[in-house]
């Protein structure tokens, strides 16, 4: 079997060797990025197949993300070692989606309600029905609910002696009785009615766990708890549960995961066999270096240095440039210049950023350039967003008062049924008056007069526009809107759905700022969003399988590239803003989520960082705009600190100093120079001569 392997180019060291021959019982895996941990349980499954003759459908593996599983299917399919249909049988899936074919084969009928959209509209109206005495941020407490369902908690077990618990207890309650009524599940119902199916069915358990003799979780850091007692119920026959994970790639605290279940896996599980996994086989060793250094900060985790087997390669590369624009016009030069070079293809690259709105100048800059890639974010251009459709809605209907969909995409604002009020305003149009058809709306029967009143505020504010640059337009759109929202919040725990929010704002103020009139404006977001449309179209169709990736470092996880950029390495960026609110985390609400500390969410943070920079095989590029949305911003810290001074190298040749130019006029790629090719005691940049920084070790020991 090894040797078929190794013809096929795989030769697994010994510790891997060692759990893809681990037989029975259950066995732990607690490894760094690109050790190879997925690839153990593709090839174990391949082993208990071929080798030991396991029929594959007793063979369950999970994961986390659609396109991990996607990837692990694949990986599957490729070994040489297996047949088509034997590739086939194996279940690899994700948690999510397992739940799910489940339910559905039990006869749940239930329609899905979508994690974001569906289920965040589905509680403001809740909640204005309610009519509650605080004011609440909707995210905030989703994320709330979540994590309490996650941990298997009981809502009507919640505390209610304040009437802030008092009024969550409620809404919380209403909106399960809710959601029952209309026959829906949402993505944590769909955990919990699974565990629930199992635990109440006897036989069907019984037939489950008959059925997998073979469990694998890959990244195992990220179970909530839920997921785990699933797991356990379903392996508690045969006790071949093999779990595979990395603490220091923690990055879902805030939907409920705990390292605890991996940490303490040896305690439920006494007798595991554990594999130490050290050898990282996908980055060249500067990138592992640089990991290595990024993470050594965090205080909670277990410690382990990776070490690397690729050659040093291409020192990672840092720029730290003016803007997002600049920053957006960095990475596609360099993209442009290696496919020209024909060194890399479009597919070869990833870029990975923190946030979806710090991605705008970048998705919009391939977009004008007309370069394949692919989004892997919710599918939706910036500009069609829930916060900002009905401000770019206001923008339109100055230019053209008959717009039609600009009036429909601005009814929410208003809280007005869009079905019924279309309908009368396009009866009561029908002479084509010269009238705003808007104003028909005043007539609208079931209309408050609240609802009049702004009617009236809002063509009022378009009419103001004539004289209006389209940033200062989008900056009154955003006080009649949103300031008085954003100012108003006396909750300082309920500040992540705000903090987002104004992100989206502030990049939209960004954007309009660039143009000087609003027709421009506009024609530019038509034909931005036009080029999305075709560039959808073509995703969808799979025409290109040939092109740059494009998520953020959550979704990346698990994955690998050639080539990844990681753009936003600034503070408030990555770490996130979000984080960095001190005060957000000493108020504490009676209902904590998963993120407590300032230092947790600090950590959490670290991880994405390392999250990110371990992606890359061969080349990295992380860059690090000086200003965002128009206030300064320093080098992430993350990057700062892997360089720092007070980390003491090791002397043993292996190991190396770097230098770093922190310089915020180097607005070109600066390659992160190694000291053995250094060899200097202090240097200037060599491209813009201001002082380098000295940094820490970036070249890990090799493994020979
Ligand atoms: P992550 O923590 O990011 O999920 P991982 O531990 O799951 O990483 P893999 O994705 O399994 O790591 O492996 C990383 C890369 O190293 C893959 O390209 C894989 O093919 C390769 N690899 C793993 N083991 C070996 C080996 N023994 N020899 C050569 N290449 C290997
Ligand atoms: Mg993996």
């Amino acid at each position: 079997f090894f040797r078929a392997l190794e013809q096929y180019g795989i030769s697994l060291n010994r510790p891997q060797m060692a759990a893809v021959r681990h037989q029975t019982g259950a066995a732990l895996t607690l490894a760094g990025a690109g050790s190879g941990k997925t690839s153990v349980l593709v090839c174990r499954t391949a082993y208990l197949v071929a080798v030991r003759h396991v029929q594959p459908q007793h063979i369950l593996l999970m994961t986390f993300s659609k396109k991990a599983a996607d990837e692990m299917r694949s990986r599957i399919r490729s070994l040489p070692v297996l047949d088509a249909q034997a590739a086939s049988g194996v279940e690899a899936r994700t948690f999510h989606s397992f739940c799910l074919q489940l339910l559905r084969g039990r006869g749940y009928r239930q329609s899905i309600l979508g994690e974001t959209g569906q289920k965040h509209i589905f509680f403001k109206r809740l909640m204005r029905e309610l009519l509650l005495q605080n004011d609440y941020e909707p995210e905030t407490l989703l994320a709330q609910l979540s994590a309490i369902k996650l941990r298997m908690l009981s809502i009507s077990e919640l505390p209610e002696t304040t009437t802030e618990e008092r009024e969550l207890k409620l809404l919380f309650t209403r909106y399960e009785q809710w959601k029952k009524e209309l026959d829906k599940l949402d993505y944590d119902d769909l955990l919990l009615e699974t565990f629930r199916l199992l635990r109440d069915d006897e036989t069907l358990l019984a037939t489950l766990q008959r059925r997998f003799q073979y469990i694998m979780i890959d990244e195992f850091q990220d179970t909530n708890q839920v997921q785990y007692v699933i797991v356990q119920m379903l392996a508690d026959k045969h006790r071949n549960l093999m779990v595979v994970g990395d603490d220091d790639q923690t990055i879902y605290s805030f939907n409920g995961a705990k390292n605890d279940y991996i940490l303490n896996f040896e305690q439920q599980y006494p007798g595991a066999s554990t594999i130490v996994l050290d050898i990282n086989y996908r980055s060249t060793s500067t990138i592992v270096g640089l990991g290595n250094a990024i993470i050594q900060y965090n205080k909670q985790r277990k410690e382990k240095t990776l070490l690397a087997v690729k050659s040093k390669g291409i020192n990672p590369a840092y720029a730290r440039l003016k803007s997002t624009q600049d920053e957006a016009q960095l990475v596609v030069e360099k993209i442009i210049e290696q496919t020209g070079q024909g060194k890399w293809a479009f597919g070869d690259f990833a870029v990975l950023f923190r946030t979806a709105s710090s991605s705008r100048a970048l998705v919009e800059l391939l977009l004008t350039k007309q370069l394949p890639f692919i989004d892997y974010g919710d599918g939706q251009l910036f500009y069609d967003q829930w916060a900002i459709k009905p401000l770019v809605a206001h923008l339109r209907l100055f230019l053209d008062r008959r717009n039609f969909d600009a009036i429909e995409a601005l009814l929410p604002s208003l809280y007005i049924n869009r079905e019924q009020a279309m309908a009368f305003i396009w009866n009561q149009d029908k002479q084509r008056a010269k009238k705003w058809p808007l104003i028909h709306l005043l007539d609208f029967p079931q209309l408050k007069d609240f609802q009049k009143d702004k009617i009236k505020e809002r063509i009022k504010l378009i009419k103001s526009f004539a004289d209006s640059k389209p940033a200062d337009a989008v900056m009154q759109l955003r006080q009649a809107f949103y300031d008085q929202y954003l100012e108003t919040s006396k909750r300082h725990e309920m500040t992540e759905h705000k903090e987002g929010l104004k992100e989206v704002l502030d990049e939209f103020e960004a954007a309009a700022g660039s143009y000087d009139t609003i027709e421009a404006f506009m024609a530019y977001i038509d034909d931005i969003t036009d080029k999305y449309a075709a560039a959808s179209r073509e995703q969808k169709h799979g025409l290109n399988r040939n092109a740059i990736s494009l998520m953020s470092i959550h979704k990346s996880k698990g994955l690998e590239f050639p080539v990844v950029f990681v753009i936003g390495a600034s503070e408030g960026i990555l770490p996130h803003s979000s984080a960095l609110a001190a005060d957000k985390h000493s108020d504490r609400s009676s209902i904590q989520t998963g993120i407590d500390t300032l230092t947790e969410a600090l950590e959490e943070e670290r991880r994405l960082a390392y999250v990110a920079v371990t992606r890359a095989q061969e080349e990295l590029y992380i860059s690090s705009p000086a200003t965002y949305r128009g206030n300064p911003a320093e080098l992430s810290r993350f990057i700062r600190s892997a360089f720092s001074k007070d980390c003491e190298a090791d002397g043993d040749g292996e190991t190396a100093l770097a230098w770093l130019c922190t310089s915020d006029s180097c607005q070109v790629w600066q390659r992160i120079i190694t000291y053995e090719d250094s060899q200097a005691e202090a240097r200037s940049c060599p491209l813009c001569r201001s002082p380098m920084e000295q940094g820490t070790k970036l070249l890990p020991s090799k493994k020979n």
